[in-house]
Protein backbone atom coordinates (compact mmCIF):
# COMPACT_ATOMS: atom_id res chain seq x y z
CA UNK A 1 0.00 0.00 0.00
CA UNK A 2 2.87 2.28 1.12
CA UNK A 3 4.54 1.93 -2.31
CA UNK A 4 0.88 2.71 -4.47
CA UNK A 5 0.51 5.86 -1.98
CA UNK A 6 4.32 7.30 -2.94
CA UNK A 7 3.35 6.10 -6.44
CA UNK A 8 3.61 9.66 -8.45
CA UNK A 9 -0.23 9.78 -10.47
CA UNK A 10 0.17 9.08 -13.93
CA UNK A 11 -0.22 11.48 -17.12
CA UNK A 12 -3.42 10.99 -18.81
CA UNK A 13 -3.31 10.48 -22.58
CA UNK A 14 -5.96 10.64 -25.16
CA UNK A 15 -4.58 9.42 -28.55
CA UNK A 16 -1.38 11.72 -28.96
CA UNK A 17 -2.41 14.34 -26.80
CA UNK A 18 -0.68 14.15 -23.14
CA UNK A 19 -1.33 15.99 -20.02
CA UNK A 20 0.40 16.08 -16.72
CA UNK A 21 -1.17 15.92 -13.81
CA UNK A 22 -2.16 19.10 -12.16
CA UNK A 23 -1.97 20.54 -15.38
CA UNK A 24 -5.02 21.26 -18.84
CA UNK A 25 -3.63 20.17 -22.10
CA UNK A 26 -5.58 21.43 -25.67
CA UNK A 27 -4.46 19.73 -29.16
CA UNK A 28 -5.64 18.03 -32.18
CA UNK A 29 -5.61 14.56 -31.62
CA UNK A 30 -4.50 12.93 -35.23
CA UNK A 31 -5.94 10.06 -36.92
CA UNK A 32 -6.25 8.64 -40.20
CA UNK A 33 -9.44 6.89 -41.92
CA UNK A 34 -8.87 4.78 -44.96
CA UNK A 35 -6.50 7.54 -46.12
CA UNK A 36 -7.91 10.67 -45.26
CA UNK A 37 -6.47 12.63 -42.01
CA UNK A 38 -8.50 14.11 -39.26
CA UNK A 39 -7.85 16.48 -36.88
CA UNK A 40 -9.85 16.03 -33.51
CA UNK A 41 -9.75 19.19 -31.42
CA UNK A 42 -9.69 17.86 -27.87
CA UNK A 43 -8.99 19.25 -24.02
CA UNK A 44 -7.94 17.20 -21.13
CA UNK A 45 -7.80 18.59 -17.81
CA UNK A 46 -5.88 16.07 -15.75
CA UNK A 47 -6.29 17.39 -11.77
CA UNK A 48 -4.18 16.69 -9.68
CA UNK A 49 -5.40 13.93 -7.29
CA UNK A 50 -7.03 11.23 -8.42
CA UNK A 51 -10.66 10.73 -9.28
CA UNK A 52 -13.48 10.70 -11.77
CA UNK A 53 -13.52 11.10 -15.20
CA UNK A 54 -16.16 13.02 -17.13
CA UNK A 55 -16.20 12.52 -20.92
CA UNK A 56 -18.02 15.44 -22.87
CA UNK A 57 -18.52 15.27 -26.50
CA UNK A 58 -19.76 18.51 -28.80
CA UNK A 59 -19.84 18.69 -32.18
CA UNK A 60 -21.17 14.43 -33.25
CA UNK A 61 -23.08 16.30 -35.61
CA UNK A 62 -20.75 19.17 -37.10
CA UNK A 63 -23.77 21.73 -37.51
CA UNK A 64 -25.08 21.71 -34.14
CA UNK A 65 -22.51 25.04 -33.03
CA UNK A 66 -24.27 25.75 -28.95
CA UNK A 67 -22.23 22.90 -27.80
CA UNK A 68 -19.37 23.39 -29.66
CA UNK A 69 -18.74 26.66 -28.13
CA UNK A 70 -20.64 26.08 -24.40
CA UNK A 71 -17.99 23.37 -24.53
CA UNK A 72 -15.05 25.32 -25.44
CA UNK A 73 -16.15 27.28 -22.19
CA UNK A 74 -16.46 25.03 -19.78
CA UNK A 75 -12.96 23.02 -20.12
CA UNK A 76 -11.05 26.25 -20.67
CA UNK A 77 -13.18 27.45 -17.66
CA UNK A 78 -11.49 24.64 -14.97
CA UNK A 79 -8.92 24.82 -12.87
CA UNK A 80 -6.91 21.67 -13.41
CA UNK A 81 -4.98 22.40 -10.00
CA UNK A 82 -8.33 22.56 -8.25
CA UNK A 83 -9.78 19.15 -9.67
CA UNK A 84 -9.11 15.83 -8.87
CA UNK A 85 -9.53 13.35 -11.01
CA UNK A 86 -9.62 14.11 -15.02
CA UNK A 87 -12.45 15.98 -17.28
CA UNK A 88 -11.68 14.86 -21.06
CA UNK A 89 -13.31 16.62 -23.53
CA UNK A 90 -13.84 16.15 -27.99
CA UNK A 91 -14.76 19.74 -29.35
CA UNK A 92 -15.36 18.62 -32.98
CA UNK A 93 -16.24 15.07 -32.52
CA UNK A 94 -17.11 15.17 -36.65
CA UNK A 95 -14.83 17.68 -38.31
CA UNK A 96 -14.97 17.10 -41.85
CA UNK A 97 -18.84 17.92 -40.75
CA UNK A 98 -18.23 20.98 -39.12
CA UNK A 99 -15.62 22.42 -41.74
CA UNK A 100 -18.15 21.16 -44.72
CA UNK A 101 -21.46 22.56 -42.76
CA UNK A 102 -23.20 19.18 -43.37
CA UNK A 103 -26.06 18.76 -41.46
CA UNK A 104 -26.86 15.33 -39.50
CA UNK A 105 -23.94 13.61 -41.55
CA UNK A 106 -20.76 13.27 -41.94
CA UNK A 107 -19.61 13.69 -45.50
CA UNK A 108 -17.06 10.83 -45.25
CA UNK A 109 -20.07 8.63 -46.09
CA UNK A 110 -23.23 10.21 -45.77
CA UNK A 111 -24.05 8.38 -42.38
CA UNK A 112 -24.97 9.90 -39.34
CA UNK A 113 -22.10 9.45 -36.45
CA UNK A 114 -24.86 9.28 -33.77
CA UNK A 115 -26.06 5.83 -34.84
CA UNK A 116 -22.42 4.21 -35.13
CA UNK A 117 -21.68 3.97 -31.37
CA UNK A 118 -19.56 2.32 -30.54
CA UNK A 119 -18.76 1.95 -33.33
CA UNK A 120 -16.32 -0.63 -35.55
CA UNK A 121 -12.32 -0.35 -36.12
CA UNK A 122 -12.85 -2.43 -39.42
CA UNK A 123 -15.95 -0.78 -40.51
CA UNK A 124 -16.63 1.78 -43.17
CA UNK A 125 -15.08 5.77 -42.03
CA UNK A 126 -18.30 6.98 -39.69
CA UNK A 127 -18.49 3.48 -37.55
CA UNK A 128 -14.68 3.88 -37.30
CA UNK A 129 -14.69 7.30 -36.27
CA UNK A 130 -17.09 5.94 -34.03
CA UNK A 131 -14.98 3.51 -32.64
CA UNK A 132 -12.24 5.89 -31.84
CA UNK A 133 -14.47 8.51 -30.07
CA UNK A 134 -15.62 5.61 -28.32
CA UNK A 135 -12.52 3.81 -27.48
CA UNK A 136 -10.39 7.32 -26.46
CA UNK A 137 -13.21 9.68 -25.07
CA UNK A 138 -16.48 8.17 -23.97
CA UNK A 139 -15.52 4.60 -22.39
CA UNK A 140 -13.47 6.34 -20.20
CA UNK A 141 -15.68 8.57 -18.53
CA UNK A 142 -16.93 7.49 -15.06
CA UNK A 143 -19.55 9.75 -15.99
CA UNK A 144 -20.44 10.95 -20.29
CA UNK A 145 -22.43 14.19 -21.52
CA UNK A 146 -22.99 14.43 -24.93
CA UNK A 147 -24.13 17.71 -25.80
CA UNK A 148 -26.35 18.57 -28.95
CA UNK A 149 -28.23 21.49 -30.71
CA UNK A 150 -30.83 21.54 -33.05
CA UNK A 151 -29.02 21.06 -36.63
CA UNK A 152 -28.80 23.42 -38.93
CA UNK A 153 -31.82 23.19 -40.12
CA UNK A 154 -33.29 22.34 -37.25
CA UNK A 155 -35.51 24.55 -34.70
CA UNK A 156 -35.64 22.92 -30.91
CA UNK A 157 -37.05 23.71 -27.20
CA UNK A 158 -34.13 22.58 -24.98
CA UNK A 159 -33.88 19.13 -23.50
CA UNK A 160 -32.04 16.53 -22.13
CA UNK A 161 -32.35 12.65 -22.93
CA UNK A 162 -31.40 9.71 -20.72
CA UNK A 163 -31.82 5.85 -22.18
CA UNK A 164 -33.14 3.61 -19.38
CA UNK A 165 -31.13 0.27 -19.08
CA UNK A 166 -32.78 -0.99 -15.80
CA UNK A 167 -30.10 -0.63 -13.69
CA UNK A 168 -31.27 1.41 -10.39
CA UNK A 169 -27.70 2.92 -9.80
CA UNK A 170 -26.97 3.74 -13.40
CA UNK A 171 -30.29 5.19 -14.38
CA UNK A 172 -30.92 7.07 -11.63
CA UNK A 173 -27.67 8.98 -12.25
CA UNK A 174 -28.10 9.25 -15.64
CA UNK A 175 -31.42 11.45 -14.65
CA UNK A 176 -29.23 13.34 -12.00
CA UNK A 177 -27.24 14.21 -14.76
CA UNK A 178 -29.56 15.62 -16.64
CA UNK A 179 -31.33 17.39 -13.91
CA UNK A 180 -28.43 19.56 -13.41
CA UNK A 181 -29.35 21.74 -16.87
CA UNK A 182 -31.74 24.96 -16.25
CA UNK A 183 -34.12 23.26 -18.73
CA UNK A 184 -37.82 21.80 -18.66
CA UNK A 185 -37.99 18.24 -19.75
CA UNK A 186 -35.90 14.76 -19.86
CA UNK A 187 -37.11 12.59 -22.80
CA UNK A 188 -36.31 8.53 -22.70
CA UNK A 189 -33.88 7.67 -25.76
CA UNK A 190 -33.26 4.63 -26.74
CA UNK A 191 -32.38 5.04 -30.47
CA UNK A 192 -29.97 2.49 -31.24
CA UNK A 193 -26.08 3.21 -31.88
CA UNK A 194 -26.39 6.83 -30.02
CA UNK A 195 -23.47 7.66 -28.07
CA UNK A 196 -25.42 7.51 -24.77
CA UNK A 197 -27.09 4.55 -25.87
CA UNK A 198 -23.97 2.54 -25.95
CA UNK A 199 -22.35 4.25 -23.10
CA UNK A 200 -25.41 3.86 -20.87
CA UNK A 201 -25.43 -0.16 -22.11
CA UNK A 202 -21.53 0.12 -21.31
CA UNK A 203 -22.78 0.96 -17.21
CA UNK A 204 -21.91 4.60 -17.58
CA UNK A 205 -24.51 7.52 -16.60
CA UNK A 206 -24.77 9.60 -19.43
CA UNK A 207 -27.09 12.57 -20.37
CA UNK A 208 -27.80 13.87 -23.98
CA UNK A 209 -28.50 17.75 -23.92
CA UNK A 210 -30.40 19.65 -26.40
CA UNK A 211 -29.97 23.49 -26.72
CA UNK A 212 -30.52 26.06 -29.61
CA UNK A 213 -30.21 25.12 -32.78
CA UNK A 214 -30.41 26.71 -36.70
CA UNK A 215 -26.51 27.47 -36.51
CA UNK A 216 -26.77 30.05 -34.06
CA UNK A 217 -24.44 29.76 -30.93
CA UNK A 218 -26.12 32.78 -28.95
CA UNK A 219 -24.57 33.28 -25.29
CA UNK A 220 -27.77 32.43 -23.12
CA UNK A 221 -27.75 29.29 -25.06
CA UNK A 222 -24.36 29.28 -24.89
CA UNK A 223 -24.53 29.28 -20.75
CA UNK A 224 -27.45 26.42 -20.22
CA UNK A 225 -24.47 23.84 -21.67
CA UNK A 226 -21.72 25.47 -19.83
CA UNK A 227 -23.49 25.64 -16.77
CA UNK A 228 -25.05 22.67 -16.59
CA UNK A 229 -21.31 20.87 -17.14
CA UNK A 230 -19.74 23.17 -14.37
CA UNK A 231 -23.07 21.86 -11.97
CA UNK A 232 -21.87 18.13 -13.13
CA UNK A 233 -18.44 18.72 -12.03
CA UNK A 234 -20.08 18.75 -8.60
CA UNK A 235 -22.32 16.34 -8.77
CA UNK A 236 -19.73 13.77 -10.20
CA UNK A 237 -17.43 15.07 -7.36
CA UNK A 238 -14.41 16.37 -9.44
CA UNK A 239 -14.24 18.94 -7.07
CA UNK A 240 -14.28 19.45 -2.69
CA UNK A 241 -17.32 21.42 -3.05
CA UNK A 242 -21.17 19.88 -2.17
CA UNK A 243 -23.48 19.66 -5.05
CA UNK A 244 -26.70 21.72 -4.48
CA UNK A 245 -29.87 19.67 -4.47
CA UNK A 246 -31.57 20.15 -8.36
CA UNK A 247 -35.36 19.11 -8.95
CA UNK A 248 -35.67 16.34 -11.08
CA UNK A 249 -36.94 17.28 -14.78
CA UNK A 250 -40.51 15.61 -15.71
CA UNK A 251 -40.14 12.45 -17.87
CA UNK A 252 -41.50 12.25 -21.61
CA UNK A 253 -41.88 9.89 -24.63
CA UNK A 254 -41.52 11.23 -27.92
CA UNK A 255 -42.43 10.40 -31.28
CA UNK A 256 -41.65 11.71 -34.82
CA UNK A 257 -43.49 12.72 -37.30
CA UNK A 258 -41.27 11.71 -40.59
CA UNK A 259 -41.87 13.79 -44.42
CA UNK A 260 -43.65 11.54 -47.31
CA UNK A 261 -42.38 12.85 -50.38
CA UNK A 262 -39.89 15.68 -51.60
CA UNK A 263 -41.16 18.99 -51.11
CA UNK A 264 -41.58 22.69 -49.96
CA UNK A 265 -42.26 22.53 -45.63
CA UNK A 266 -44.38 25.15 -44.29
CA UNK A 267 -44.47 24.54 -40.35
CA UNK A 268 -47.40 25.83 -38.42
CA UNK A 269 -46.12 25.61 -35.06
CA UNK A 270 -42.96 26.90 -32.71
CA UNK A 271 -41.11 24.38 -30.89
CA UNK A 272 -42.54 24.47 -27.13
CA UNK A 273 -45.85 24.91 -28.50
CA UNK A 274 -48.60 22.48 -26.39
CA UNK A 275 -50.25 20.15 -28.79
CA UNK A 276 -53.85 18.28 -28.87
CA UNK A 277 -53.64 14.44 -31.09
CA UNK A 278 -53.98 15.44 -34.25
CA UNK A 279 -53.33 18.83 -34.48
CA UNK A 280 -51.92 20.36 -37.83
CA UNK A 281 -48.13 20.91 -37.57
CA UNK A 282 -47.65 21.92 -40.63
CA UNK A 283 -47.82 20.91 -44.86
CA UNK A 284 -45.57 19.73 -46.93
CA UNK A 285 -46.29 21.08 -50.91
CA UNK A 286 -45.38 20.91 -54.24
CA UNK A 287 -43.31 23.77 -56.01
CA UNK A 288 -46.68 25.25 -57.31
CA UNK A 289 -48.69 25.11 -54.11
CA UNK A 290 -50.68 21.91 -53.89
CA UNK A 291 -50.65 20.20 -50.95
CA UNK A 292 -48.58 16.87 -50.55
CA UNK A 293 -49.07 15.67 -47.37
CA UNK A 294 -50.58 17.49 -43.88
CA UNK A 295 -48.56 16.12 -40.97
CA UNK A 296 -50.35 15.84 -37.93
CA UNK A 297 -49.05 15.06 -34.17
CA UNK A 298 -49.99 11.29 -33.46
CA UNK A 299 -50.46 12.03 -29.65
CA UNK A 300 -50.64 15.12 -27.43
CA UNK A 301 -47.98 16.58 -26.00
CA UNK A 302 -45.43 19.40 -26.96
CA UNK A 303 -43.72 20.19 -29.98
CA UNK A 304 -39.32 19.95 -28.81
CA UNK A 305 -37.69 20.14 -31.82
CA UNK A 306 -38.23 20.11 -35.94
CA UNK A 307 -37.61 21.24 -39.46
CA UNK A 308 -37.13 24.73 -40.15
CA UNK A 309 -35.74 24.35 -43.51
CA UNK A 310 -38.12 24.84 -46.62
CA UNK A 311 -36.80 21.79 -47.98
CA UNK A 312 -37.94 18.39 -47.06
CA UNK A 313 -37.18 15.64 -48.31
CA UNK A 314 -38.54 11.93 -47.96
CA UNK A 315 -37.84 10.53 -44.63
CA UNK A 316 -36.91 13.74 -43.16
CA UNK A 317 -37.91 14.14 -39.80
CA UNK A 318 -40.01 17.02 -39.72
CA UNK A 319 -41.40 17.05 -36.05
CA UNK A 320 -40.77 15.46 -33.02
CA UNK A 321 -43.54 15.19 -29.95
CA UNK A 322 -42.44 14.53 -26.39
CA UNK A 323 -45.60 13.27 -24.58
CA UNK A 324 -45.49 13.05 -20.40
CA UNK A 325 -44.72 10.08 -18.88
ZN1 LIG B 1 -27.17 16.32 -32.82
Amino acid sequence: MGIQMNRPREPFKVGNLVAQPGTRSSGYCSLEIDGEALELPVVIVHGERPGPVLAVTAGVHGGEYVPMVAVREFVLGLDPTAIRGTVIASLQSSPLSFRNRSPFINPMDGKNLNRAFPGNPNGGPTEQLAYWLWSNVISRGNYFVDCHSGDIPEVLDNFAGVCPVGTPGIDDASLKLASQFDISRVVLVETEGSSITAAAHAGIPSVLVEVGGEGRWSPPEVAVQRDGLHRIVKFAGLLNVDSEPRTPLPGFKSQRVMCESPGLWFPRLAPGSSIEAGALLGVVEDPFGAVLQEARSPVPGVLIYGLSSLAANTGDLIACIATPM
